[in-house]
């Protein structure tokens, strides 16, 4: 077959699937099918024509989903010299506590006056655990050992902090699940006392289907406007989320990628749909090793120079302790599912 007829018969394959009423997988497949034949009639390796086909497929998948979680949003921007108010919602142990304080720090990193108040009256424990994350990242936090009404302390907390004109106050709430009829309850007189500029549920990527019910049931009663998933550095690919968004219609902003301080990252969607995949994350590797700045310029030189010295061995040593876990570096490699 002549080059011309070829591209003639694969413009005509995918003119037919633009042109169809209702796009679906099979007429998907039959283009893929038409595209297939029009290459091995004209020789195209058949091998080379199946991985093609199996690629097509993998790069429309990959497309679609990415365009599903997108956000097109930016994180909350607090107005200068105004008290702001984000409340923090989710169930237990997804990792409220935690984020709160990652997120105040990040707003703390770029100018903003941020605190926390502590309105989980629920769990023995969680006021010290705030306290104590609060304190590592020097942030002022409220809240109380002896008050037992959340709604109670969130008001008290939040006033404070306004008279003490801070630009950012984050509100931490007890864990809650959509069963629990009284604390959902709870959670949206809290959301009325405090009149949040923005609700932020957590969502752990270890959900799974649980998801979608969930986050409906939060939506449906705190009405929250951003999604923060967390622990997407273990080994759940994190489809959950992807239910949620689609359940929602709420971008995801940041992702938790740690239990330290500084493991918050904007939510970036090629990245995130790369390695639900397990397609890796090849940029993000590259980036992230950029980032550390390495220092290889001398040991280079003495290895060419057949001197390896005990200096560079700790240089490379230091080296490979900023890359961080190795399973997070492997979780970046395509292939290396984890
Ligand atoms: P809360 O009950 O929703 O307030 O959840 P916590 O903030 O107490 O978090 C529950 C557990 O998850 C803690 O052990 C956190 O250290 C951990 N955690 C939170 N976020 C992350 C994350 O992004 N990655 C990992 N690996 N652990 C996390």
């Amino acid at each position: 077959m002549v080059l011309q007829d070829l591209g003639r018969r694969i413009n005509a394959a995918v003119t037919d699937l633009t042109r169809s009423p209702n796009l679906d997988e099979k007429q998907f497949d039959s283009m893929l099918k038409e595209i297939s034949n029009a290459l091995v009639e004209a020789d195209v390796n058949i091998k080379l024509v199946a991985t093609l086909r199996t690629s097509i497929k993998r790069t429309a998948v990959y497309d679609e989903l990415v365009k599903l979680v997108d956000p097109h949003a930016e994180p909350f921007k607090p107005r200068k010299g105004k008290p702001n108010v984000i409340m923090f919602v989710g169930l237990q142990g997804s990792g409220k506590t935690t984020s709160c304080t990652k997120l105040a720090r990040w707003y703390q990193a770029r100018g903003f006056k941020a605190c926390l108040v502590c309105a989980d009256t629920f769990r023995a424990g969680a006021f010290d655990q705030l306290k104590q994350n609060a304190t590592k990242a020097k942030i002022p936090y409220y809240g109380s050992l002896t008050q037992t009404d959340p709604v109670i302390v969130a008001r008290e907390g939040v006033e404070k902090f306004k008279k003490e004109r801070f630009d950012l106050i984050i509100v931490d709430t007890s864990g809650r699940h959509q069963q629990e009829k009284e604390l959902f309850a709870e959670m949206s007189q809290i959301q009325a006392a405090v009149s949040p500029d923005q609700t932020i549920m957590v969502l752990d990527a270890t959900i799974g289907q649980a998801a979608e019910a969930q986050s409906r049931a939060f939506k449906d009663t705190a009405d929250f406007g951003a999604i923060i998933i967390t622990k997407t550095d273990g080994a759940a690919a994190g489809g959950g989320a992807i239910s949620a968004v689609a359940a929602t219609h709420t971008p995801i902003v940041f992702i938790g990628t740690g239990e330290h301080l500084l493991d918050l990252d904007r939510f970036d969607p090629r990245a995130f749909v790369s390695k639900l995949l397990g397609m890796g994350d090849m940029a993000g590797l590259v980036e992230h090793v950029q980032s550390l700045k390495l220092d290889q310029k001398d040991t280079l030189k003495h290895i060419v120079e057949g001197v390896f010295t005990v200096r560079d061995l700790r240089d490379q040593l230091s080296n490979v302790m900023k890359m961080g876990p190795l399973s997070k570096m492997a979780g970046m490699i395509p292939g290396s599912a984890l």
